[in-house]
């Protein structure tokens, strides 16, 4: 109550002004007319009762206990509120992200947000709904509410020209000033295809990666079956049976490794590292750890490039990403080449595109991952290089894809997951760093990473 006596009282004090005014102009005409002798002194007198009299009514008639006399005020303080009220819930539907629509009797769009207009390709007469959104389940629900049942929540898919998966809530409004057709439809549309498709991912992912342990545990079951059988005797089937068993298990027990990585970095990819690596220290250490594996196939891995290149990062991640991608190099290089693994410090824009287009213009090249090359910000870049079987250019988009291997691509025993580059991609991401691909088909491939040299400033200067 006392939130609303304010604009009240600055009413009662306009009207009293209003009043006082019209009294001083009423007197001030009847006196001029009295000097001049236009009227006598009893009659100027008699006016002047009547019009404080006149006066005095309006003044009470005006008050806000008088309810006819609401229209009459410019600053009723409720009528205002309601003013705001509607202009707020205006503003509201207006800045609403998802679309939101009126439908009318006949099923015609009374109302429609900007969302709604873009949504549904809108012109300024908005028309019948139905010539709009073309969806059955829709209009069917629209027409019941409008004939007064209740409110109903429905669905929809399209597939072209792109997917999309939406949610329609269809939501009955009574109006009174409608005679035989007091009803509204309300329609609010939520469109939920990031959700479904989210869904659908976890649900190919979850299949992918049974299978892909379903094979190698058939394989094992039966070899056991084979062994307890007719090769239980059989000494050269059963060493034989006995090494492909163990690789069988190596390669789940590879596999099981890489979705527990997967899922350990998808976990934290949402909070950037801080610490303090030397992306050049750490590729060397990588290179000699993996250096017997290169040798047992007359492989060579040279080290190039700056001695030491200090970036923002998890020093586990970034050893993780050097091994999958040297290992790669290992795994897909012919016997008897090399693999030459260089980093670059601090190095921006200019460099960052010469480095990654080492390979010539016929070469396939794709950038997986975008580095913010705004700011002027600094990179510490690494590239394998390998000369072996290389990748030809239409598979260059899905690498990074769970479980994608290019079709007829020898590995040697060691088979790969198909999960290294998605857990390369994804950690990279965590680093706000860059990711490219270049690689011409029986020549070679290059992979290149960039790893922010600084820590992103929130206001940075000009590149
Ligand atoms: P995998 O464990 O199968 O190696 P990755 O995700 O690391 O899985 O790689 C996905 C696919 O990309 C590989 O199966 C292979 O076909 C191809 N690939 C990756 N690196 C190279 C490379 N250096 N040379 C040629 N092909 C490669």
């Amino acid at each position: 109550m006392s939130k609303d006596s304010p604009p009240e009282s600055e009413g009662r004090r306009l009207r009293r002004r209003d009043t006082i005014a019209l009294t001083a102009i009423a007197i001030a005409v009847l006196l001029i007319l009295l000097f001049s002798g236009a009227i006598s002194l009893p009659v100027a007198l008699t006016a002047v009762g009547a019009i404080a009299a006149m006066s005095f009514i309006y003044y009470l008639l005006a008050s806000p206990a008088s309810p006819d006399s609401r229209p009459a005020e410019p600053d009723q303080g409720e009528n205002r509120i309601t003013a705001n009220e509607a202009s707020t819930s205006g503003a509201m539907l207006e800045n609403l992200p998802f679309p939101v629509l009126l439908v009318g009797s006949g099923g015609r769009i009374e109302r429609a947000n900007p969302a709604a207009h873009e949504y549904l390709g809108l012109g300024s007469e908005s028309g019948l709904l139905s010539a709009s959104l073309r969806q059955p389940k829709v209009l069917e629900a629209v027409s019941s509410v409008l004939r007064g049942d209740g409110g109903k929540i429905v669905e929809y898919s399209t597939f072209a020209p792109i997917e999309s998966h939406v949610r329609v809530h269809v939501i009955p409004l009574k109006s009174g000033d409608n005679g035989a057709f007091p009803w509204r439809a309300l329609l609010v549309l939520a469109d939920e295809t990031a959700s479904k498709r989210a869904e659908r991912m976890r649900g190919d992912f979850l299949a992918n990666a049974s299978h892909e342990l379903r094979t190698p545990l058939a394989s094992l079951a039966g070899f056991i079956e084979t062994l307890k059988g007719h090769a239980r005797e059989d000494i050269e089937a059963r060493d034989k049976f006995l090494n492909i068993m163990q690789d069988q298990t190596e390669r789940m027990g590879r596999l099981i490794n890489d979705l527990l990585s997967l899922g350990r970095v998808e976990m934290d990819e949402h909070v950037p590292p801080s610490g303090d690596t030397d992306l050049s220290g750490m590729t060397q250490d990588t290179i000699d750890s993996l250096t017997p594996l290169a040798k047992s196939k007359g492989i060579t891995i040279d080290f190039e490039g700056d001695a030491e290149a200090r970036v923002v990062g998890d020093r586990d991640q970034l050893f993780e990403i050097a091994q999958n991608l040297i290992e790669n190099a290992i795994k897909y290089s012919n016997p008897n080449t090399r693999i030459v693994c260089d980093v670059h410090a601090n190095v921006g824009r200019e460099e960052i595109d010469r480095l990654t287009n080492s390979l010539g213009r016929e070469a396939g090249r794709l950038t997986i991952t975008s580095p913010a090359l705004t700011g002027g910000r600094r990179y510490a870049i690494l590239r394998v290089r390998d000369a072996g079987s290389g990748i030809e250019r239409r598979h260059l988009p899905r690498l990074t894809e769970r479980f994608y291997r290019v079709d007829g691509q020898k590995s040697g025993p060691k088979e790969g997951t198909g999960l290294g580059l998605a857990i390369v991609k994804h950690i990279i991401s965590r680093h706000r760093g860059g990711f490219f691909v270049e690689s011409r088909p029986g020549e070679g491939t290059v992979f290149s990473v960039c790893i922010p040299s600084q820590k992103a400033r929130p206001s940075s200067g000009d590149f």
